[in-house]
């Protein structure tokens, strides 16, 4: 039976549910809405408060692109199986752009689809990319090359040579659209216990600091604290993610940027600011960790960045927020979505490597339709988590 708004703002933490979701990012509200709507009594339980995690600290691309090129998956992956991983995100981005379209919710969540940009900053990456792009056509993406004069009019930026622009891809703020899709799952029913960190995860029992939750079923929306919470720290482990942005300019970057492989990126905000992040490379080892410390000689890359990308507004540029957030990457780089292996009543959604804000609100319809139907219209085949098993 559906609780309604009733125990929406609980501050114990109930004693059972159909369904308990930890986690309150992108991935856990988004699976506890899809749940909630379907009728199933669900219960997100979350150790500081909704988006503390990477949704809230994130820029807000939401991407085609994975956490690699498409011309090295389809090698990888072999060219279905990369299809399908692209495939999975169009729907997930298309099935939250109904989301927010049937909610209203656009304005409230700076919501805008004007295109993102892979741009190219070496010849072996223009290579990639072009290469990336072909394939992406001929797999029926909608994707299109840009040379380094269409890409300079639309970056306000001449440094690069040409880029791939993903006419589909999208910008949101991720801190509202998380606490947006919080906000209609209690709507629908859910119930949430914030503050409560879980201790211990058992078949058909979570263990928190503040009492035992029964639930037939539990799933993991904890990302970069999953390996730690299982005891996998081989199948998801946490890396870290400098970022900053500077005062707010004249409107003048509609789209979002990155380059260098996906590892440095920047978008302008809807207040104006340029937010950009990367140069993880050059300092692996420093980033890895849950530890949400600035990591200095980063944040100076970062702002020297910035500072050269737009030399020619650099007198009006002045860094006002530098923060951090931490990312669970996964074994193979792709989301880990399913039951544990062995463990049926526990399941993971997490493993996002970085591309989180986009694979969100289809893992979260995939895995109500898989609890409540036991099979789903998504193409869930190579996030699903029976690889880990062999
Ligand atoms: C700087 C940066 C930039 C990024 N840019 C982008 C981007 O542009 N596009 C994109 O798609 N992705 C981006 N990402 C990645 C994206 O933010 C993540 O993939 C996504 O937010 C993951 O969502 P999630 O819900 O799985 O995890 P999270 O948002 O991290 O949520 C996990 C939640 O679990 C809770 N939790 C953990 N352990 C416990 C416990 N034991 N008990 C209870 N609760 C617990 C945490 O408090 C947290 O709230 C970026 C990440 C960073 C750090």
């Amino acid at each position: 039976m559906n609780t309604g708004m009733r125990n929406a703002w609980a501050d114990d933490l109930p004693r059972r549910a159909e369904v308990a979701v930890v986690g309150a990012g992108i991935a856990g509200c988004s699976i506890a809405y899809a749940l909630a709507r379907r009728g199933v009594r669900v219960s997100i339980v979350e150790r500081e408060t909704v988006a503390a995690g990477a949704s809230g600290k994130n820029d807000g691309q939401l991407l085609l692109e994975a956490a690699e090129f498409y011309s090295r998956m389809t090698e990888t992956l072999g060219r279905d199986r990369a299809r399908a991983v692209l495939q999975f995100k169009v729907m997930s981005q298309d099935a939250l752009a109904a989301f927010l379209a049937e909610k209203r919710l656009e304005t409230e969540v700076e919501w805008s689809r004007r295109g993102c940009y892979f741009l190219a900053s070496s010849p072996p990456e223009e290579r990639e990319l072009r290469a990336s792009c072909r394939l992406l056509a001929e797999d029926g993406f909608g994707v299109e090359w840009h040379d380094a004069a269409e890409v300079r009019r639309r970056v306000g930026a001449g440094a690069f040579s040409g880029g791939l622009f993903v006419p589909n891809d999208a910008l949101v703020n991720p801190l509202k659209l998380t606490r947006a899709i919080f906000d209609e799952a209690l709507r629908a029913g859910a119930t949430y216990t914030g503050s409560c960190p879980v201790r211990e995860v058992r078949d058909g029992l979570l263990v928190t600091e503040r009492g035992e939750l029964a639930a037939e079923i539990i799933v993991l929306a904890t990302n970069a604290w999953t390996g730690t919470l299982i005891g996998r720290r081989d199948l998801i482990w946490p890396i870290r993610g400098q970022i900053l942005s500077t005062s707010p300019l004249p409107p003048f970057l509609e789209v979002g940027c990155s380059t260098n492989f996906g590892y440095e990126y920047w978008r302008q905000t809807r207040d104006g600011r340029i937010m950009a992040g990367g140069f993880r490379w050059t300092d692996e080892e420093r980033e890895k960790g849950t530890d949400l410390a600035l990591n200095d000689a980063i944040q100076k890359r970062i702002e020297e960045f910035v500072l050269t990308l737009y030399r020619e507004r650099a007198a009006e540029l002045c860094i006002e927020h530098r923060w951090c957030g931490i990312m669970g990457f996964s074994i193979d780089g792709l989301p880990l979505v399913g039951p544990l292996p062995g463990r049926p009543l526990v399941w993971l959604a997490g493993g996002f490597t970085g591309y989180g804000m986009s694979y969100g609100f289809g893992v979260g319809e995939a895995i109500a339709e898989l609890i409540t139907e036991g099979r789903t219209r998504f193409p869930i085949q190579p996030l699903a988590t029976s690889r880990i098993a062999k």
